[in-house]
């Protein structure tokens, strides 16, 4: 709230002088959005677990999908944003509030820069692509959750090595996989790199994960 009062405080001297405040300096971003997973509800999922973006250190920001149909869609509308690197595409979608959400290893991508995707949006299938490097030992996405206070069409991550991002933009914008809720299930990450439990709200049953559920409402 300072900040804000702030930002409007800086607005208002400023105007008249016809300077800009960037808004990267002081942008809050809301709650956690109500995502849906990412991919179809009614089928079986294996998830390999929580796990930190290059899965041995740092914030663990990432959870790994395996839907039985291989389609993986957007979980809540969004802009989404082809983030280029030598060997090919990986996607990320931009939020309404300052999030944003990140699929690693799909193949067959079926959206296109800058495109408005709603829920539900067919993204591509399920895949081990290695387009900024990594690795990949079965047919997934790679989810990543990111907080992008300020501007998100500024945080263009084109070129970056997942090295890179797994690292040095985790460390300033993955935002923790544990405790979030993602369609009709919480996620609790474990102590270990791919660990953790998904338990379905809507009657307290608890997947240890590495695991397979149904991904029912
Ligand atoms: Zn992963």
């Amino acid at each position: 709230m300072i900040k804000l009062r702030l930002a409007v405080l800086l607005v208002a001297a400023t105007a008249g002088l016809g300077l800009a405040v960037p808004a990267t300096a002081t942008a809050e971003v809301a709650p956690f959005p109500a995502l849906a997973l990412p991919f179809k509800a009614g089928q079986q999922v294996y998830s390999a677990g929580i796990h930190s973006d290059d899965g041995s250190t740092g914030v663990k920001n990432a959870i790994d999908f395996s839907p039985a149909d291989r389609t993986v869609r957007a979980p809540l509308a969004g802009t989404v944003h082809l983030q280029h690197c030598a060997g090919g595409d990986w996607v990320t979608i931009d939020h309404d509030g300052g999030w944003r959400t990140g699929y690693y290893h799909m193949e067959g991508i079926e959206v296109t820069d800058g495109e408005h995707v709603e829920a539900g949006a067919e993204l591509g299938s399920t895949g081990n692509a290695l387009p900024c490097g990594g690795s990949s030992t079965g047919a997934h996405v790679h989810f990543t959750l990111w907080t992008l206070p300020g501007a998100p069409a500024a945080a263009n991550w084109d070129g970056k090595s997942f090295a890179e991002v797994s690292t040095v933009v985790a460390a300033a914008s993955g935002e923790p996989v544990d405790g979030k809720s993602i369609g009709g299930w919480r996620f609790t990450a474990g102590a270990e790199q791919y660990t953790g439990t998904a338990t379905h709200l809507a009657d307290n049953a608890v997947t240890q994960l590495p695991g397979r559920f149904r991904a029912k409402l």
